[in-house]
């Protein structure tokens, strides 16, 4: 079902690993070119290098595209966006996928955590999204998604912040689908929700105090998904424009 996304132009924010990195691995069998965006560049090399061997003479070089952007530099989305656009000529879907969480008891957290963390999954996100928008209204037709969390459908312990800008993104998100349902523009809107998953997320999301004080461990578990089962059905979302998609089994034993 990946395979009617061939020769189309993917733009993923966070690529450079995680659920990023594995989304764009499982599009490069399909021939899916891609923007791949993060700050680390040196990961996005490799990961394009992957990708166009992974697709089997699918994709060659300029069929990838490695964009070394933070995406709390919203002054310069644009820019990003017009760079994306005047390479491929094209862009059909947006994927925010950037994100990070912060452990914390919920009366511990600092304010200044809960404006970093939303500034990062909520404000960066609706600012790119706006700028795909107004290129996908000129065009007529577009998808946006963003890579949220069930942390966007449930209240999950120990993530306030992340759970609070989670849930905001999808307000925003199912805001814009339903705003645009009777207009000109034929616009998918996709919220992804993944469960816990093994990447770099969980040591990321440790920088105030050592998971164990919280009872979650930071190693891998059975009942998590693996990055590369996550990136495999972030990609089957996409590509049936899927609306809201849950993944994985809530696993309420790391938190116990
Ligand atoms: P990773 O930490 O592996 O990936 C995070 C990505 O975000 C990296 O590519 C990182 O790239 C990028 N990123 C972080 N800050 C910035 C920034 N300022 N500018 C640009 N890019 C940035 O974690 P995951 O792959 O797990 O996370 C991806 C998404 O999935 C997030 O939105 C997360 O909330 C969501 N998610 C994760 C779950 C999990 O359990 N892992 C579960 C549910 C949702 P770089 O450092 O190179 O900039």
């Amino acid at each position: 079902s990946i395979d009617h996304l061939k020769g189309k132009v993917v733009f993923i924010t966070g690529a450079s690993s995680g659920i990023g990195k594995h989304v764009a691995l499982a599009l490069s069998k399909y021939g899916v070119k891609m923007v791949l965006a993060a700050r680390r560049r040196d990961c996005l090399e490799e990961i394009k290098f992957q990708c166009i061997a992974n697709s089997g003479g699918k994709l060659t070089t300029n069929d990838v595209l490695v964009l070394q952007m933070d995406m709390l530099d919203i002054n310069s989305h644009q820019k990003y966006f017009d760079t994306a656009l005047s390479h491929f000529g094209q862009i059909d879907i947006l994927l925010n996928n950037a994100g990070r969480s912060q452990r914390a008891f919920w009366e511990s957290i600092h304010l200044s955590v809960d404006k970093e963390l939303f500034e990062l999954n909520v404000f960066s996100v609706i600012n790119l999204t706006r700028v795909a928008l107004n290129y996908f209204n000129s065009r007529g037709h577009g998808h946006v998604a963003v890579t949220s969390s069930l942390a966007g459908v449930f209240g999950i312990p120990y993530s306030g912040s992340y759970t609070g800008a989670k849930h905001a993104i999808h307000g925003y998100f199912n805001s814009l689908r339903i705003e645009k349902l009777h207009t000109n523009l034929k616009l998918a809107v996709t919220l992804l929700c993944p469960g816990p998953t093994y990447t770099e997320f969980l040591q990321h999301s440790f920088t105030a105090s050592p998971g164990e004080q919280y009872g979650i461990s930071a190693s891998p578990t059975d009942s998590r998904l693996t990055g590369e089962r996550c990136g495999y059905l972030c990609a089957v979302a996409l590509a049936n424009e899927t609306k809201e998609s849950w993944m994985g089994i809530f696993p309420v034993m790391i938190f116990s």
